[in-house]
């Protein structure tokens, strides 16, 4: 079956119904098993890595039911319902971090991830992409599931130890607990939150991250200040 073929069958299967959409399906430059769905006007067209050519249809027709489910979010006439692809597709993803694969690691980030594997995990968690990302300061850090990568923004590469070990400990509670729910995911779970309180000195630690932040944003908003006005003279 052709995979434009499969997004229409995973259409109708997710909502039950069929619909008026043209669906494309294009591989390219996206990363691991990265995955996004973009619809303009009456066309879904679906971008995914390479590395999902050779994935099964059903694991695939579930990713094409997820991306979808997301998009028609808010939708009142397409209400996505629980489908055996989206589960099959769910496990898959949640197992993604166990292959093998060499991973890349910031020396900073992994020295924390050492430490948190060891303190929080008993060095029972297999070892992540490490990155810092850009200078963000609403996503402090995140972790992709489809690449198994903790990316940290890079306003932290001069933090405390601490700070930088919370951030790692609360991703390692993602790639570690993974996510519950079928149609819509759920990560901070009341199980999420309650171990992410285990961190030592969690309250006063987390306090210090937001007086970090705010520190930062404050800097870099005069060194966009001072830039401007050097630029009008
Ligand atoms: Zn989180």
């Amino acid at each position: 079956m052709e995979d434009s073929e499969l997004a229409r069958e995973a259409f109708k299967e997710l909502f039950g119904r069929d619909s008026n959409y043209r669906f494309y399906v294009e591989y390219g430059k996206l990363h691991d098993y990265n995955a996004q769905v973009i619809k303009m006007y009456s066309n879904i067209k679906f971008k995914m890595s390479r590395r999902w050519l050779n994935v099964s249809p059903m694991i695939k027709k579930g990713l094409f039911e997820s991306l979808l489910a997301s998009l028609f979010k808010h939708s009142k006439v397409f209400r996505a319902k629980r489908t055996v692809s989206l589960e099959i597709y769910n496990d898959f993803i949640k197992n993604l971090d166990l292959s093998s694969e060499s991973k890349n690691k910031d020396p900073l980030l992994y020295e924390s991830f050492k430490r948190v594997n060891k303190i929080y995990f008993n060095n029972s968690l297999d070892m992540p992409n490490l990155r810092f990302g850009r200078a963000a300061f609403s996503k402090l850090a995140s972790y992709n599931f489809h690449t198994d990568t903790v990316t940290v923004s890079s306003i932290f590469k001069d933090a405390p130890q601490d700070i930088l070990d919370l951030l790692m400990y609360h991703e390692l509670l993602h790639k570690k607990l993974k996510f519950s729910g079928v149609i819509s995911k759920q990560f901070h779970t009341k199980k999420f939150r309650e171990l992410e309180r285990q961190f030592k000195d969690y309250e006063s630690v987390d306090k210090k991250t937001t007086d970090f932040v705010r520190k930062k944003q404050i800097q870099s908003s005069k060194k966009s200040f001072s830039f401007k006005r050097f630029f009008k003279g």
